[in-house]
C-alpha cells in the first residue's frame, strides 16, 4: 500500500510539476501525514526535490515539490558482432550520455562481462553520475528472445554463432546487483524511435530493420509486439515476387536472400563488383557504378514489396526503416516507397507516415535504457529507486497505512 502510494504520489508531482504537499495530498486523496512521511523518504532517496519557498503578493508560499529525473538513471547497452553501444538515459527518457565501442571477444563472456562493467562505469563517470544512481540496464542482442527471457530463440538466417547471453546476464547481474532486462535489438530500438524519432509518438509504429538479417518491430501505444513466444517480426521471410533465391527457412525468394547485408554484398561480387559491406556498395552507386545502382534500387524495391504486405497487414500509422542501405538516402529510398505504394492498399498506405531512420543504430542502446524505464515508472521505481531500502532502513517508522 505504502509502495502503491508512493507511485501515486511521484506520478503526480511528475504531472502536476511544482506542487505543495498540502496540493498533494488533496491529489492523491491521502491523510497529510501519510504524504509527508513518504515524501520525506523520497526526498531524501532524491527521486523528489524540494522548490524552496518563493514570496507572492500574499506572502511565502509553501515549498513546493518536483521531479527529479536526474535521481537515478537507466543504462542501455547494445552487443553487436564488432561493436558495443552505451547509452544513460534520465528517468524523463532524454539521452545524457553515449559511447560505442570496438570489440572483439564477444564469445569469451567473463571478458565481455569485465569491459561491460568497466565500460558502464566510465561511462557513468564521464557524465558525472556516481554508480549508486544506476538503476537498472537493458540490453539489446541480436536475436529474438523469448517472452519469459530464458532462451534466445533462432532467427532463422542468423549468419553469425550468438553469444552465451544467459550467463553474460547471469554475470552481469552478480557484478553490477541492478535488474536487467534483455531483447532483441530491433524491439529495444523501437522504444527510442517512438520518443525521439519522430516529433510526437505515433498511435503505432512499425520499425524495419535491415541489417545482418531483416527484422521488425511494432508498437502499439507504446507496447511492444512480441507475439506468442517474442519472435514477431521476421519481415525477412516475406517472398519477393520474381526472387527465386533459397532462404535458410527453407522457402524460397525470402527477402533476407537478397536484401539482408550479405546478400547485397554477395549480389554485387557474383558480378565482378569487389565490395565487402554494404556502405561500399553504396560508394559504388554514388560513383555511377551501373552494377551498385542496380541492385541498389532492386533491393529496394524487394523491401518496398514486403513493407507493402506489412503495411496492409498491420495499419501501421508511421513506419521507419533503418540500416545501412537506408543511408543510401533516394536512391534507396525513392524506389522503395513508389513500390510500397503499387502494393500497399490505399486505405493502409494514404495516410501512413514512412521514413528512414535517423537514429539508426543509436536507437538501441537508448531503446534498451527506455525500456527498462518503463519497468521502473510502470510499478518497479519506487524498488529500483531504493526505497525499499530507505524503508528497510527505518523500522521504527509508522506502518503503512
Ligand atoms: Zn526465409
Amino acid at each position: 500500500m505504502r509502495r502503491r502510494n508512493a507511485l501515486s504520489i511521484v506520478a503526480i508531482v511528475r504531472e502536476h510539476g511544482d506542487i505543495s504537499r498540502a496540493d498533494l495530498a488533496r491529489a492523491a486523496n491521502l491523510s497529510p501525514a501519510t504524504v509527508s512521511s513518504i515524501v520525506d523518504d523520497l526526498l531524501q532517496a532524491g527521486v523528489l526535490k524540494e522548490t524552496g519557498a518563493k514570496a507572492s503578493t500574499r506572502g511565502r508560499r509553501p515549498i513546493g515539490l518536483t521531479f527529479n529525473a536526474r535521481s537515478r538513471l537507466a543504462a542501455g547497452i547494445s552487443i553487436e558482432p564488432e561493436f558495443i553501444r552505451m547509452a544513460l538515459c534520465d528517468l524523463d527518457g532524454y539521452p545524457i550520455s553515449e559511447a560505442t565501442h570496438k570489440h572483439a571477444f564477444e564469445e569469451n563472456i567473463p571478458l565481455l562481462t569485465n569491459f561491460l562493467v568497466a565500460r558502464l562505469k566510465d561511462l557513468l563517470k564521464g557524465s558525472g553520475n556516481p554508480f549508486k544512481r544506476l538503476g537498472a540496464i537493458g540490453i539489446a542482442l541480436p536475436g529474438p528472445i523469448s517472452n519469459d527471457q530464458t532462451s534466445m530463440l533462432d532467427s532463422v538466417g542468423m549468419p553469425t554463432a550468438t553469444i552465451e547471453y544467459q550467463r553474460l546476464w547471469a554475470l552481469l547481474e552478480q557484478k553490477l546487483r541492478r535488474p536487467i532486462i534483455i531483447d532483441s535489438h530491433v524491439n529495444m530500438a523501437v522504444l527510442a524511435e517512438n520518443t525521439l524519432g519522430s516529433p510526437k509518438p505515433p498511435e503505432s509504429l512499425l520499425l524495419v530493420r535491415l541489417g545482418p538479417v531483416i527484422r521488425s518491430a511494432f508498437l502499439v501505444h507504446g507496447a511492444v509486439v512480441h507475439g506468442q513466444r517474442g519472435s514477431a517480426g521476421e519481415l525477412g521471410h516475406v517472398p519477393v515476387p520474381g526472387n527465386t533465391r533459397r532462404c535458410r527457412c527453407r522457402n524460397d525468394g525470402c527477402l533476407n536472400t537478397i536484401a539482408a547485408n550479405g546478400a547485397v554484398v554477395d549480389t554485387c561480387r557474383s558480378q565482378g563488383i569487389e565490395v565487402t559491406t554494404v556502405a561500399e556498395v553504396l560508394d559504388g552507386a554514388r560513383a555511377g557504378n551501373a552494377v551498385c545502382s542496380a541492385a541498389v534500387a532492386e533491393i529496394a524495391r524487394g523491401v518496398g514489396f514486403a513493407l507493402a504486405m506489412a503495411i496492409n497487414l498491420l495499419g501501421p500509422h508511421r513506419v521507419i526503416v533503418s540500416g545501412s542501405l537506408t543511408t543510401g538516402g533516394d536512391m534507396f529510398l525513392v524506389p522503395l516507397l513508389a513500390t510500397a505504394r503499387r502494393y500497399a492498399l490505399p486505405n493502409n498506405f494514404d495516410k501512413c507516415v514512412i521514413s528512414g531512420s535517423i537514429l539508426q543504430q543509436k536507437g538501441e542502446p537508448i531503446g534498451a535504457a527506455l525500456r527498462v524505464l518503463q519497468l521502473q515508472l510502470d510499478g518497479l521505481l519506487i524498488d529500483v529507486v531504493g526505497y525499499g531500502d530507505l524503508r528497510a532502513a527505518r523500522p521504527a517508522e509508522a506502518s503503512p497505512s
